[in-house]
């Protein structure tokens, strides 16, 4: 067992000694210890006895739980780490795609019912059998071959959204599926359109994809291999022409220091792998202000550079029209290279050039409410953007009395 593990959950081990309950680790700690990889989050199951686990880790470690009854699990925050405590058990699927029906198993069924072998394993953490792995499915030599292998013949039929956890393992972990698999997965999406029952599930689990913070390029490959988004949308093409978009994004995001703006990476993900589809957005589980970005499409935009006036102008000109991820999709689409590269620099003016006087300020310098606020904001805006108008509240005061002294 790893040093992390021992030094995490000692304290849970130490509450079992000399109790009559097995505590096991399962999951992706497991396949991450063997990949000397850390992970925040710890599953840990149980045969038996959940409940009186639960309430020996509550009344012994003061934790406090969320229960989802209908699967057997109990969550909390433990340390800085999420933990998962699970009563082992089997699943069925009534129907392909559907949510599973559960019921309690031993430790071994339980394995079972995972996505893939490295997925499959646990390690016992107390009692005389302590640092035993179970590992039915050979997922350590499995994880020595970076290889993602499903436990049976219809596991992607039962739960499509397994491909896409694959995928999410195949970007973070350089995994790849093991060629029965992607013949299966390959063969499935062949078969389709079917109709998923739960295109949530499978968008949710899409959404996680994009929202990994790495560098996600290696997307597009997979992307024109395997037509994932079918599962979304079964007439789904990945063309050439999204898959240069995406790169793009992606070389994008890179270069931009993302903290610094209010940008979703998840959401400009979507819209560019999105653009071509015809999927009703309103079938998902999607804010108002998220469909409209997705909805977003630059292609039909005239978007017009006007290389006589300066680049600073032009750049206002932009922000003042669209959102700044729209601006990111404009970019994107226009394809260019040398402007994503200056788009840094000209973002940090734009942010740095924010009006901080406000309404009340103009009323305080006697200006009454109308129209004027507006006109006033935008000419300070632009002074500001070029540098005319220092980045502090006295000096956009000085900039509007001064402003109204030439039109008077
Ligand atoms: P991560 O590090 O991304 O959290 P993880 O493998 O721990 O990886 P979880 O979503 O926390 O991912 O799932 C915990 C475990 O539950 C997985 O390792 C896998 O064994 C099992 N599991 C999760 N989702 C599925 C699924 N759709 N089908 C089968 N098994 C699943």
């Amino acid at each position: 067992m790893s040093y992390q593990i021992n030094q995490v959950l000692k304290p849970i081990i130490e509450i079992l000694n000399n109790k009559d309950v097995n505590l096991y680790l399962v999951g992706g700690q497991v396949r991450d210890s063997f990949l000397n990889k850390t992970n925040q989050d710890f599953d840990l199951m149980v045969a038996t006895d959940f409940n009186m686990l639960i309430d020996l880790l509550e009344k012994k470690l003061g934790l406090e739980f969320t229960y989802h009854d209908k699967f057997l699990t109990a969550t909390t925050k433990f340390a800085s780490f999420e933990l998962d405590i699970a009563r082992a058990r089997t699943e069925y699927y009534p129907a392909p795609g559907s949510l599973p029906i559960v019921s309690p198993a031993s430790i071994k069924e339980d394995l079972k019912r995972r996505d893939f072998s490295v997925n499959a394993m646990a390690i016992q953490l107390n009692g005389s059998a302590s640092g035993r792995l179970l590992d039915p499915f050979q997922g350590r030599k499995d994880i020595s071959n970076l290889k993602l292998r499903s436990l049976h013949a219809t596991s992607y039929l039962d739960d499509p959204t397994r491909i896409l956890r694959g995928i999410k393992l195949i970007l973070t972990h350089n995994f790849s599926f093991c060629r029965k698999d992607r013949q299966q997965i390959k063969d499935l999406l062949h078969l389709l359109p079917w109709k998923v029952l739960s295109l949530d599930r499978v968008f949710n689990e899409l959404r996680k994809v994009l929202n990994l913070k790495t560098d996600i390029s290696q997307l597009a490959e997979l992307l024109t291999s395997l037509n994932v988004l079918k599962l979304l949308d079964p007439d789904y093409r990945f063309t050439k022409y999204s898959k240069t978009q995406f790169i793009l994004l992606e070389e994008f995001l890179k270069r931009l220091s993302l903290n610094e703006f209010q940008i979703r990476p998840w959401l400009l993900r979507m819209a560019v792998l999105l653009q071509e589809s015809k999927l009703d957005l309103d079938q998902l589980s999607l804010k108002k202000d998220e469909i409209k970005l997705i909805s977003f499409t630059p292609a039909t935009k005239v978007f017009t550079w006007r290389d006589n006036l300066s680049p600073t102008i032009n750049i206002y000109n932009l922000f003042k029209q669209y959102s700044l991820e729209e601006i990111i999709l404009l970019l994107i689409n226009r394809g260019k290279f040398n402007i994503i590269a200056d788009f840094n620099k000209y973002l940090k003016n734009y942010y740095a050039c924010q009006i901080k006087i406000d309404g009340a300020d103009l009323k305080r310098l006697g200006i009454s409410p109308g129209p004027i606020y507006q006109e006033i904001f935008a000419k300070l805006m632009l002074e500001k953007f070029k540098k005319n108008v220092d980045d502090n509240k006295n000096a956009e005061i000085k900039f509007v009395k001064d402003f109204f002294s030439k039109k008077e």
